[in-house]
């Protein structure tokens, strides 16, 4: 059993066969899907897909770093009063952060916003889905205030072995998100992790529809490959599937607080 953390499949990619998709992934031994937010587009997609498979799909709400509009204040504001209805779905806040790898030139207003979104989930009790592209420090700046208030995800982790214990110790509450790039032929993942990354410190997360692990790598990635990531950990870790299976699981459950699936 396990959990995909960070999954795309309610974008176009998957509009010929995402029923497919969703049976191949329960298949595998999914028993929750979440579903991070990208823009004003996505919501509804997103919400439809969880919807159609209510107890498996989850949605989260957040403005993604490399889609912020010319001016983000007012779908921000719609946002934040979807976060504050009753009863709302949202286990998370995301997808935020910073990408400087995309586009530079709006440094100053991708940390603004990502603040103002870290905190929502400080208000609203939920954690936080963190995009860091080529802007550890960045990330870590506007975050730190927050520290010791937020729970959530570093996803798809690609940083430097200092930068993975940076992030650990300075956000106790929070695990790096790990997928297809662990199972990459050069990958320095592997080492990195078995350094200084404990398995209590990991979610894994496909970011379908992008990053597909080994033998599927350069095709669009879907939650059922998830099980190679899972393999490479318990190699990496020298511990059995069944194993890393469990603690993945306590992890992710310890993170988002809420009971993921029935
Ligand atoms: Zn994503």
């Amino acid at each position: 059993m396990f959990i995909d953390t960070h999954t795309h499949i309610y974008t176009p990619e998957f509009d010929a066969d995402r029923n497919e998709v969703v049976a191949r992934a329960v298949e595998a031994g999914a028993v929750a899907l979440l579903l991070p937010n990208i823009d004003e587009a996505s919501i509804r997609p997103m919400l439809d897909l969880c919807e159609a498979h209510s107890g498996l799909c989850r949605p989260m709400m957040g403005l993604h770093p490399t889609e912020l509009p010319p001016d983000p204040w007012p779908l921000l504001r719609r946002m934040e009063q979807l976060l504050a209805e009753p009863g709302h779905p949202y286990v998370a806040v995301g997808e935020v952060g910073v990408d400087l790898y995309w586009d530079a030139s709006r440094r100053e207003e991708q940390m603004k916003v990502l603040a103002h979104q870290a905190g929502w989930a400080v208000r609203f009790g939920l954690p936080l889905m963190v995009h860091t592209r080529a802007a550890h420090r960045e990330v870590v700046e506007v975050l730190r205030p927050l520290a010791r208030q937020l729970t959530g995800v570093f996803h798809c982790f690609g940083g430097t072995a200092d930068e993975a214990a940076e992030l650990l110790d300075t956000f106790p509450g929070f695990a790096l998100g790990i997928g297809g790039v662990l199972t990459f032929k050069k990958s320095a993942l592997p080492a990195i992790l078995q350094q200084r990354v404990p398995l209590s410190r990991i979610v894994v997360e496909t970011d379908a529809p992008y990053l597909a692990p080994t033998p599927h790598r350069g095709q669009r990635n879907e939650p059922c490959y998830l099980p190679l990531v899972i393999s490479k950990l318990a190699e990496t870790y020298s511990q059995p599937v069944a194993a890393v299976e469990r603690q993945l699981l306590d992890n992710t459950h310890r993170l988002f607080g809420t009971p993921l699936y029935i």
